[in-house]
């Protein structure tokens, strides 16, 4: 087939039932003719025209030219000489030529929006096979009704199939309850074009009932004409929960579970930030002699001890406060909104309670004594390094007072 150039984008025809009177060049190369010349050589237009069109194209002449109807744009799908398939939008207008009246067409080539139309189906399709053929889970969806699922969705959320996935008439039920509101302001906020794109670890409840997550990436896109949102799943729930232990590690003792160094203070920081009144109470708590045990019964038992004391100290303390190891035989305790006396009191309980906690060592029975340094934050500013000194100096005012006794701001003396 000859390659053809159109450079232009209407030809003018002028015919009498459809005996060509006039042809323009442009007319000519639309049809695939080399010259007009070649067009004018036909005995009818009918010779162009696809015969399906032929009695439409008929009627609608005779009814143009009887004046029964108005001339009108049209539009067709023609066929060029060499076979080449092309749309046009025709204007017909009735004129007078030589005398008489005639039909004048104005052919416009839709050629070029065919093309750019096929182009866009073209590139939808390949971004489909694209999406479908993604590693990624990919989801598309409108107000969280799925428009298209690819596979490597359907396994990470561990449905049965992509139409398990296109079944749902909304996947709010593999969001936890608790994120729903989340969810929706995410979406009307990407909607609305207020936010670009997320990129955010979620929690999911896959279809086999598990708890998995995944690192989420939504984006706005064009489906259909109108927006919608693609959703791209990638399943990091073995990282989550790696960095979840590499958090706890981070932040707790390994031979007590409780909250070490670090994490007592952060956390401490943390509330004086979030609120300007204090009412911090300070509790530093050292083991009595605990070198001794080391020495007499072997690290082990210290190791024992050190645990039974920390969970004793949880134990006591409960909702109330916070309990952490503070060095090797140290513990401290903070307790929010409490008076001093209620602190006092909890004091006292660790000291009974030490009391009737029975070690066996070498076949026979030790308990094991602790001091206790309390301390108080000032009304008005509360500053942590000063309230723990404040509590290790009362704690050490214990040891010299003869240990196993608590020492409190107030009292600054012996009161069990
Ligand atoms: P005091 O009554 O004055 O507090 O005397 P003490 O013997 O309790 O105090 P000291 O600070 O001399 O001894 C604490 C010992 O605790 C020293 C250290 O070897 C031991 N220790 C520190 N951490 C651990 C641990 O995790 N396990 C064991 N078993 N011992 C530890
Ligand atoms: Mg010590
Ligand atoms: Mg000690």
């Amino acid at each position: 087939m000859k390659p053809i150039h159109i450079d232009s984008t209407y030809g003018v025809v002028i015919h009498r039932d459809f005996t060509p009177l006039f042809v323009d060049e442009k007319y000519a190369q639309l049809f695939g003719f080399e010259s007009a010349q070649e067009v004018m050589a036909l005995s009818s237009l009918f010779d162009i025209i696809d015969p399906k069109y032929h009695q439409i194209a008929q009627q609608a002449y005779i009814d143009v030219m009887q004046g029964k109807e108005l001339p009108k744009v049209r539009s067709y799908v023609n066929q060029d000489i060499h076979g080449r398939i092309f749309s046009v939008l025709t204007v017909d207008h009735v004129i007078e030529w030589e005398g008489n009246l005639a039909l004048q067409i104005t052919v416009i080539d839709m050629s070029m929006i065919d093309q750019a139309n096929q182009q866009i189906l073209e590139q939808e399709q390949k971004y489909k096979d694209l999406i479908w053929n993604s590693l990624q889970g990919i989801l598309v969806h409108r107000d969280f009704k799925p428009l298209m699922v690819n596979p490597a969705f359907v396994d990470l959320i561990k449905a049965k199939s992509v139409a398990e996935v296109m079944a749902l008439n909304s996947f709010m039920c593999i969001i936890p309850e608790y994120n729903h509101e989340n969810a929706r302001n995410i979406y009307q906020k990407l909607i609305s074009k207020e936010i670009r794109s997320t990129n955010e670890i979620v929690e999911n409840i896959c279809f086999d009932g598990q708890t998995r997550y995944f690192q989420l990436f939504e984006s706005v896109i064009d489906w259909g004409g109108l927006p919608a949102i693609q959703t791209s799943i990638i399943d990091v729930t073995e990282k989550y929960h790696l960095e979840r232990q590499i958090e706890y590690q981070a932040s707790h003792d390994d031979l007590t579970g409780l909250f070490n160094r670090r994490a007592i203070t952060e956390k401490l920081n943390q509330k004086i930030i979030n609120n300007d009144t204090c009412s911090e109470i300070c509790l530093l708590i050292d083991i009595d002699d605990f070198k001794w045990i080391n020495d007499q019964f072997g690290h082990a038992s210290g190791d024992e001890v050190i645990v039974r004391f920390a969970n004793l100290c949880k134990k006591t303390v409960g909702e109330s406060g916070i309990v952490g190891r503070w060095g090797g035989e140290e513990f401290i305790i903070f307790l929010s909104n409490h008076s001093l006396q209620q602190a006092k009191t909890i004091a006292a309980t660790i000291l009974k309670k030490c009391e009737l906690e029975i070690y066996q060592f070498s076949g026979h029975n030790y308990i094991v004594t602790v001091s206790i340094g309390i301390s108080q934050c000032e009304a008005t500013s509360c500053n942590i390094e000063s309230l723990i000194q404040t509590a290790d100096k009362n704690m050490y005012q214990a040891k010299q007072q003869g240990k196993n006794q608590i020492v409190s701001p107030k009292t600054k003396g012996l009161i069990n």
